[in-house]
């Protein structure tokens, strides 16, 4: 089944919003198995918009619409659907209803007259109801084909998508496809891909394909089947190879868990709390752990340590350490390290020392050179690291590569 995504929009045309719906709708119709050739951006002109659906109806199966469906005049997209499809418009009982019921939960008091223009729909049309706004999203079936029509704002799109769009698809497709993703730290793409050749290799249903994000490694497992079960049966087996293969690379099987979410769980799991000792990452460590749910449990306090000064007044880093070694070194990470945990009373620090440039590097420490210690219940591991790029890609990899260390040490800690 092909698939094409239509984004209505003057707005998107001149730049003043970023077209994330089309990102998030691509992904998902991948996902699906669908395949996709096209995808068009058009202002709110009838014309054109009329031009554009056609086109795309003419040479894709599933046509996904999105923005254009609010109460205002230029909001165009539902009626020059209906007059492409020759489907005529008439108003939606059910949908009237649930405008009605929607002002009535909101800090409005009358309903703008406007808004019942979005009870108006095409005769024959699904209808999709919107629990976050009042333009429902709709599906226009013709001669085999289907206009997918959804509201542009994401927080009502995503819903809509996942709830009503997905299972349509699938039932379109006789098919469903599910994917698992296993996240993976510490370990670089072309060494996973090597691990896992043999398995590429041989891959047909599920397949396996793998993703580099800073410092980490995605492998996404997608099976095809007859319903949910089946696809998750495939894929499990799978992901449990994958998990031996890797090990304590593994940092999580879930889609949705972030690094530092697997770190805070792994920390409140043991009952740990943590601080962070930062030098040129500036409280990034610190902003990464406190993103997680859950960090107020595990997180108490933490430091920027910028200057030699600040390491010594916070940290007790010893004047004769920095004088000898340099602030980045593996003494000062060390020493950061266990200052940070005796300051705040905590079980773990994670500390790190490094020269993110552009200037200040030397031929025996250049740019991009990072020291990262943790303590973790008296035990100090210090590790060095030659980052490249400017000034913020090393210290988003400093910033992984601490949370990674700090999420390994405790592994190793309670083996
Ligand atoms: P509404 O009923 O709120 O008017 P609509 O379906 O008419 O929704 P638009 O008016 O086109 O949608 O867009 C409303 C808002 O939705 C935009 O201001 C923007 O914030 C967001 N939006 C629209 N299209 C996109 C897109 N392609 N990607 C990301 N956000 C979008």
């Amino acid at each position: 089944m092909i698939a094409e995504l239509v984004s209505v929009g003057t707005e998107l045309l001149l730049g003043n919003i970023v077209n994330t719906n089309t990102q998030f709708l691509a992904e998902q119709c991948a996902l699906l198995g669908l395949s996709m050739y096209h995808q068009v951006v058009v202002g709110d002109n009838k014309e054109r918009l009329s031009e554009v659906i056609r086109t795309a109806l003419n040479r894709a199966d599933v046509v996904i619409l999105t923005g254009g469906l609010g109460p205002t005049e230029d909001d165009l997209t539902k009626e020059v659907c209906a007059e492409v499809m020759g489907m005529p418009l008439a108003e939606d009982a059910h949908t009237r209803e649930r405008i009605e019921a929607y002002f009535k939960n909101s800090i409005y008091k009358e309903i703008p007259d406007n808004n019942w223009k979005q009870a108006v729909v095409p005769k024959g049309a699904i209808v999709l109801d919107n629990d976050n706004g009042t333009a429902p999203g709709l599906i226009l079936e013709k001669d085999k084909k289907a206009a997918i029509l959804l509201p542009g704002p994401p927080e009502e799109l995503y819903p809509l998508f996942y709830q009503q769009v997905r299972p349509y698809l699938e039932k379109q497709q006789k098919s469903v496809i599910r994917s698992a993703m296993v996240k993976l730290c510490g370990v670089g793409e072309s060494m996973v891909e090597d691990k896992l050749l043999d398995l590429i290799d041989k891959q047909e249903n599920p397949t396996i394909a793998t993703y580099a994000k800073t410092g980490e490694v995605h492998i996404r497992v997608t099976a095809r089947a007859g319903d949910e079960e089946g696809a998750k049966k495939l894929i499990k087996p799978v992901v449990k190879e994958i998990k031996n293969r890797f090990g304590d690379f593994v940092y999580s099987v879930k889609e949705q868990e972030t690094l530092e979410e697997a770190v805070v769980k792994l920390l409140a799991k043991h009952d740990l709390t943590v601080t962070t000792a930062e030098s040129c990452t500036g409280g990034l460590v610190a902003g990464r752990l406190i993103n997680a749910p859950g960090a107020s449990e595990v997180f108490k306090e933490g430091f920027i340590t910028y200057s030699n000064k600040a390491k010594r007044k916070y940290l007790e880093v010893s004047k004769s350490t920095l004088k000898k070694y340099g602030a980045v070194s593996p003494e000062t990470a060390r020493e950061m390290a266990t200052g940070g945990v005796f300051a705040t009373d905590s079980d773990v620090c994670v500390a790190v020392t490094g020269i993110a440039g552009p200037d200040g590097g030397t031929e025996e420490k250049p740019v991009g050179l990072v020291y990262i210690a943790t303590y973790m219940k008296d035990k100090v591991q210090v590790e060095r690291y030659q980052f490249k790029g400017n000034r913020g890609k090393i210290r988003e990899q400093a910033v992984v590569k601490a949370l990674d260390l700090l999420r390994r040490s405790i592994l190793e800690h309670y083996k």
